[in-house]
């Protein structure tokens, strides 16, 4: 086999033979092992047993440094929350800058992944081959400059309006948190298998680094800068050993004869080409970067043009089907998900349209007759496919979902003061509820996995449509599937509408829960208030109301209600000053009074509910005809 390439003194295109393979030079010399892999392999598996040692050292003391993942630089350029993810992306990026990429090769887990499945298919005489594509390797700097750049532009544009174009920076470097941005561990194992085997079966060792990871995107960028690079001395005699052990699929004896060094991006100074060099013609050095040299050797790539853009679109395709379906495939997932699709996708088709095909020692299909190994990989490329379509159907009506859900105008709070809301529904919410209901209805009918956040959304959407048991039930059962502050809102809203519905003690319970799981959600108090007033254990929900005022004296909800239990028990004093103080902190804000009235309406408190209304109505004349929109219709 050749490559073809161009001598930059003649500017002739010429070819330089590539000796690894078979009848060549290399054939008769045995390549000899790499004494670098061993120590590489070693400091891999340091670092992954210091990022399990990480992991442990949280669980055992509830806290430690936030994790050390280029992917939380994010929330340090969104809002200046500096965590050690930040000063490890930022630093290895610098390094890059001087060394080339030795982060990649001797310092990340994903790698390591790699080199072991690697390593495992050719225990068992598989060896990947690379899968070469022009197109797709722009893919990791694309989803890298949506994932870095791209929020702070648009960062930068809001903020001339409201922040300042420099965030704040605060400092988020020790954290309680440390799974919070990770994927649940069932999620986080599938994610590994994809990245991490899956990817290198079917693309080759470096598969996700070359078409999916994006810090890679940037390492590769800052590769080109460095003058730390692989270098050569005359003592090269072209015998191909070098890009025979090259794993990141690097045509290193042709580069470096034609350019003095090694100036491919992939190059992740694993060093084994220089440990395997039978003249120890290689060596790393300081010099010339990369950037500006022509790149005149051509290699062979695994698709023709039309066949690259067919892969291009099937790889965006896939992406979009993938990336958060049920909110549970991570970015990073789906980028893996997307390579294997793309490879299956455009293998398949070929095994359909020639007449022979070969993956890995295996005959898909010889003289136009499909072997058993070939309809095994057809099957398997339809059953991927196939998930990844039905993936991609049920991402697009949870999105549309989402969508219609987010375009609801009605706020929560006017939503909650009455059982049946609908009648407030604007036309164009009830067609947003319509909408939200039909596609997350569609979405969790063929889901295979449940979404805890469409759940809630569907419940509030259920509420909305007047169908309260439903959206009780619904609020239930997503929070029997959420953790956190999730779950905390979910039993918060269960709790508001069973208030509303009159069932008190349920709500009561709901809203413990919600307490339990987020001891700062103050409203909670409110409505637990609210419920023991609504039973008659009135000194319970006095004192309920007093805590929540202890720890957040602006409360003009809870503040009205107090004022109501003191007229309740001939406090006239005490009830007007909290109708002043609660004066004091009620927006003015005609639909907001209306809301409180009706609040105080459904716990009895009619008197000061009427002080509200008149409020409201003093501002707003035509509010009430303005809300009824039942009424505007029958006009
Ligand atoms: S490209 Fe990404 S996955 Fe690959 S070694 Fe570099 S950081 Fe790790
Ligand atoms: S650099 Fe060394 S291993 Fe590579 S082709 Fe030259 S002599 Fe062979
Ligand atoms: S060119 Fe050499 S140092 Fe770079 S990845 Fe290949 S074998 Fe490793």
């Amino acid at each position: 086999m050749k490559v073809g390439c161009e001598d930059q003194k003649t500017k002739k295109k010429r070819s330089i033979e590539l000796p690894v393979l078979p009848n060549s030079p290399a054939k008769k010399g045995k390549v000899r092992e790499s004494r670098t892999s061993r120590w590489r392999a070693a400091a891999l598996i340091v670092l992954t047993l210091l990022m399990a040692a990480h992991v442990i050292q949280w669980l055992y003391s509830g806290v430690t440094v936030s994790p050390i993942e280029p992917s939380e630089s994010m929330f340090t350029l969104q809002s200046g929350a500096v965590n050690a993810g930040f000063i490890f992306f930022s630093l290895a990026i610098l390094t890059t800058l001087i060394f080339g990429r030795f982060v990649c090769g001797w310092g990340c887990h994903i790698v390591a992944l790699q080199d072991l499945c690697a390593w495992l298919l050719k225990k068992m005489g598989l060896t990947p081959r690379p899968f070469r594509s022009r197109l797709l390797v722009f893919v990791p700097l694309v989803v890298a400059l949506y994932m870095f750049v791209w929020p702070t532009v648009l960062r930068v544009f809001a903020a001339a309006k409201t922040d300042p174009i420099i965030p704040q920076f605060t400092n988020h470097l020790i954290t309680t948190e440390f799974w919070a941005t990770f994927p649940p561990i069932w999620v986080a194992i599938p994610f590994l298998f994809i990245c991490g085997f899956m990817t290198v079966y079917f693309l080759g060792q470096k598969g996700f680094c070359t078409y999916a990871c994006p810090y890679g995107g940037f390492f590769a960028v800052a590769d080109k800068f460095a003058p730390g690079k692989i270098r050569v001395t005359d003592a090269c005699n072209e015998c191909g050993h070098c890009t025979a052990v090259c794993t990141s699929n690097v045509l290193v004896h042709a580069e470096v004869k034609q350019y003095g060094m090694v100036v491919d991006q992939g190059c992740m100074k694993c060093m084994d080409c220089v440990s395997v060099c039978p003249n120890d013609a290689l060596y790393f050095g300081f010099g010339k970067p990369a950037v500006g040299v022509p790149k005149t050797i051509e290699k062979n790539y695994s698709l023709t043009w039309p066949q690259e853009i067919a892969a291009a679109v099937i790889f965006f395709v896939s992406y979009m089907a993938a990336w958060d379906v049920y909110q549970l495939v991570p970015m990073l997932m789906a980028l893996g998900v997307a390579c294997v699709t793309t490879f299956v996708a455009m293998r398949s088709w070929k095994l359909l349209n020639q007449g022979d095909l070969t993956f890995y020692r295996y005959s898909l299909k010889v003289a136009g007759k499909m072997r058993n190994a070939g309809w095994i990989f057809l099957l398997f490329s339809a059953a991927w496919i196939g998930l990844n379509i039905h993936s991609g159907w049920v991402r697009y009506h949870e999105r549309a979902g989402a969508i219609a859900f987010a375009n609801l105008q009605i706020p929560d709070e006017l939503a909650l003061a009455r059982p049946k809301p609908d009648q407030w529904l604007t036309p164009a919410d009830r067609n947003n509820v319509a909408e939200g209901e039909r596609h997350f209805r569609l979405a969790s009918t063929a889901a295979l996995f449940t979404n805890r956040e469409a759940i809630s959304k569907l419940a509030w959407l259920e509420y909305l449509a007047g169908n309260t048991d439903d959206a009780v039930q619904l609020l239930g059962k997503a929070a029997d599937k959420q953790e956190g502050q999730t779950r905390a809102m979910s039993l918060y809203y269960r709790g508001a509408i069973l208030n509303r519905l009159g069932r008190n003690e349920e709500a009561i319970t709901s809203l413990d829960q919600a307490m339990a799981e987020r001891p700062d959600l103050i409203i909670t108090l409110e409505e637990k208030g609210e419920a023991l007033w609504q039973l008659g254990r009135r000194d319970e929900a006095i004192t309920t109301w007093g805590q929540a005022i202890e720890r957040n004296p602006g409360l003009p909800i809870t503040l009205s209600m107090l004022s109501g239990a003191a007229t309740s028990m001939g406090k006239i004093e005490t009830a007007a000053s909290l109708e002043s103080e609660a004066a004091d902190y009620t927006p003015p804000d005609a639909r907001f009074n209306w809301m409180l009235g009706l609040r105080l309406k459904n716990i009895g408190m009619n008197e000061l509910a009427e002080k509200q209304f008149a409020t409201a109505r003093k501002i707003d004349p035509k509010l009430e005809l303005r809300l009824d929109w039942n009424s505007r219709e029958k006009r």
